[in-house]
């Protein structure tokens, strides 16, 4: 078992392990290590990261069995208010890892566990009222005069008539 310096990135040289020795591992995974998720993913973690923890071992020549969970606290924003709302999440992952390479770094596979748990939809609470759409105040937290029903153009009000 070994505890990865939780700035470095997880790197498990494959090249050392056999058979029959499954390798043990845990590291945090931060924002930092984030960067190819920082453009479509919507979550993210507070300073101490995610716990990961799993083993890998060898298959076969070029071929690893990986297996391993995240869990921690991320933040997703509102679907509608957009604030920042905790999800406790754990997540498991398993896989059949095809490589030539003499290393990985488990980085990647972590990303893509984040990616296809990611929730569709979060909400601060199951009322959320959101934000205005015209002038962008929090409804949950004002009110605004904005009129948006009755400003529907009187033509498309009489082809709903008729649908
Ligand atoms: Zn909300
Ligand atoms: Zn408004």
């Amino acid at each position: 078992m070994i505890v990865a310096d939780l700035e470095k990135k997880m790197k498990i040289e494959l090249f050392k392990l056999t058979n029959s020795k499954p390798f043990d591992f845990v590291y945090y995974f931060t924002n930092k290590d984030k960067i190819t998720l920082a453009e479509d993913y919507n979550g993210f973690f507070a300073n101490e990261g995610l716990h990961v923890q799993g083993t890998i071992y060898r298959l076969s020549a070029g071929e690893f069995q990986i297996n391993f969970t995240v869990s921690g606290e991320i933040f997703f924003p509102c679907a509608r208010c957009l604030k920042a709302v905790n999800v406790e999440s754990f997540y498991e992952y398993s896989d059949v890892v095809q490589t030539k390479n003499l290393d990985i770094e488990i980085n990647t596979w972590v990303e893509e566990c984040l990616f296809i748990n990611e929730p569709f939809r979060v909400l601060c609470k199951e009322n959320c009222k959101g934000l205005c759409p015209k002038c962008g105040i929090n409804l949950n937290k004002a009110t605004c005069n904005c009129k948006l029903d009755s400003e529907i153009d009187p033509r498309l009000d009489a082809l709903k008539k008729l649908l």
